[in-house]
């Protein structure tokens, strides 16, 4: 069994990234019968900014993400816990002594001052920056000036020892990006700052230890410093958790690869999802597309099957990073609400307009019986309707339905229908009665159609269409236009059978000035 987690720092901002590791979390650990949990890293408290923790938790919650442990919840009786990093300094201070002591670590007292000068110099000399080799003014101070400086209170952060040398190269099997040679770390880097709280590169080693992680699934970015943290795991003689390095989410833009950027990309932050009412089975399913290039395939073949029985491998994952395609997304989620039922859907968008827009959420739950009826037309059945694809376009698709939201668009009339537009509506308000069946009502439109020249069925118009004005989907598609105020939208019978028979006349009439 796997034991995974998620360890986002509370800075505000929850990304796709982060979603699309938490899923490779959860589904690693859950496949295998593991543990998924939640750490918190709150160890830079410069970063951090409230309601930050709040936040992250309300995210799993809104994409469903189920963690065993951690934040909220304790594993074991308390056996892993706190999961917070900031609760944690005891913890880390007992593992910093036990590497002082055995001279993996030592105080460093240089100032911000001595550092600047390091830097220049080194950038002087073309050098690598950092703290390392010649450079590491306090690796062998004596213990006796340690001692005195101490007393003096001076201020000091602890440093790793590094065993490491630029010239040795580490060898890493990672689980995306397969057999790498990195080069090993020489830096003594810094694992407790001066007020005695880690760095993460500190902590997070020593929490995915305890916490008996055995993959970490991060993003790339962090391979960079993978070396020191294999390093970090060897001198404290712990086993190093496997890693799964996810490539970025990348995106088309004039012509060109590029990463999702912060400040380009709205859909980017995870928040854009919920206010864009884009559904959360949706993103979830679309991630998992993104994640397993053979899911599509096992979508066709399993339609209406959980995505959590979809064999997931994370060494089916891209190495060089996935194209994140709103455009794709919409289909995606087209396809996954074209399967809910009217209910389910109903349920969706009540909940999504009561929070981003209450006036719709009035209309939308104003008459629960009407509303579902109309959602279930074209549903279910081999060609379900996929007319929707966010829960913000509801309204657009449906607003017709309201009087008050009613601006109709007679663009959309036949031409053929030009001369006689006027008379069918005239004629048709005579004819219409509510109580018809689909048959019944068709016949009429039929008769209507024969009686004004248009062919009253498809089929004759086909075979000779000059002794015909045009087709009897001409004559319904006045009616539609008259009816609903636009040329798409879904079956008109059953849209008449659920409005209020005044309101059709009244459109009808309207129709013809
Ligand atoms: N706290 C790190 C972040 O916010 C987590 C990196 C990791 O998963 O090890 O990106």
């Amino acid at each position: 069994a796997k034991v995974t987690r998620m360890a986002p720092s509370p800075t505000g901002f929850m990304h796709l990234g982060n979603l699309f590791g938490a899923v490779v979390d959860e589904r690693l650990a859950h496949q295998s019968g593991g543990v998924f949990y939640l750490r918190i890293e709150d160890t830079d408290k410069k970063r951090e900014v409230e309601g930050g923790v709040q936040l992250i938790l309300e995210t799993f919650k809104t994409f469903g993400l189920p963690f065993d442990e951690g934040a909220t919840i304790d594993g074991d009786n308390g056996a892993y816990g706190p999961y917070r990093q900031s609760q944690r300094a005891a913890i880390y201070h007992v593992f910093v002594k036990d590497l002082v002591k055995r001279g993996y670590a030592y105080p460093c007292f240089c100032t911000e001052e001595e550092l600047a000068e390091m830097r220049a110099q080194q950038e002087a000399n073309k050098e690598n920056f950092g703290y390392y080799g010649k450079y590491a003014k306090y690796r062998d101070c004596p213990l006796e000036e340690i001692e005195k400086r101490l007393a003096e209170g001076q201020s000091y952060v602890v440093r790793f020892r590094s065993p490491g040398s630029i010239e040795h190269k580490v060898r890493h099997t990672d689980l995306v990006k397969g057999n790498l040679e990195l080069t090993e770390n020489d830096q003594d880097i810094v694992l407790l700052k001066s007020d005695g709280i880690p760095t993460y590169h500190f902590a997070h080693v020593v929490d995915d230890h305890l916490m008996h992680t055995t993959h970490v699934v991060r993003g790339e970015e962090w391979l960079a410093t993978l070396p020191v943290h294999l390093q970090l795991f060897d001198v404290m003689g712990w086993k190093r958790p496997k890693y799964v390095h996810t490539a970025q989410l990348m995106k088309m833009d004039g012509g060109s690869k590029r990463k999702l950027s912060k400040r380009k990309d709205p859909e980017l932050a995870l928040t854009y999802y919920y206010q864009q009412g884009i559904p959360v089975p949706a993103v979830m399913e679309y991630l998992m597309t993104l994640l397993n290039s053979n899911f599509e395939e096992w979508r066709r073949a399993n339609q209406t099957a959980s995505i959590n029985d979809f064999p997931f491998s994370p060494k089916k994952m891209s190495v060089s990073g996935s194209l994140f395609d709103m455009e794709k997304l919409r289909d995606v989620s087209k396809n996954v609400i074209s399967r809910m039922t009217a209910e389910e859907v109903y349920d969706f968008v009540s909940a999504w307009s009561a929070d981003n827009d209450p006036e719709f959420h009035d209309l939308f739950v104003r008459d629960p019986e009407m509303t579902r009826k109309f959602l279930a037309i074209g549903r279910g059945g081999k060609k379900p309707r996929k007319d929707l694809a966010f829960w913000s376009e509801t309204k657009a698709y449906m607003d017709f339905m309201f009087p008050e939201l009613f601006q109709p668009d007679y663009s959309g009339m036949p031409e053929s229908t030009k001369d006689d537009a006027k008379a069918i509506l005239t004629e048709y308000q005579d004819i219409y009665d509510p109580a018809d069946d689909m048959s019944a009502w068709f016949d009429k439109v039929k008769t209507l159609a024969d009686q004004h020249g248009f062919a009253p069925e498809t089929k004759l118009y086909k075979k000779n269409p000059d002794a015909y004005k045009g087709p009897v989907g001409d004559i319904s598609m006045v009616l539609r236009v008259a009816i609903c105020g636009r040329t798409n939208a879904p079956d008109l019978y059953s849209v008449m059978q659920l409005m209020d028979q005044d309101e059709i006349n009244r459109r009808l009439t309207a129709a013809c000035d």
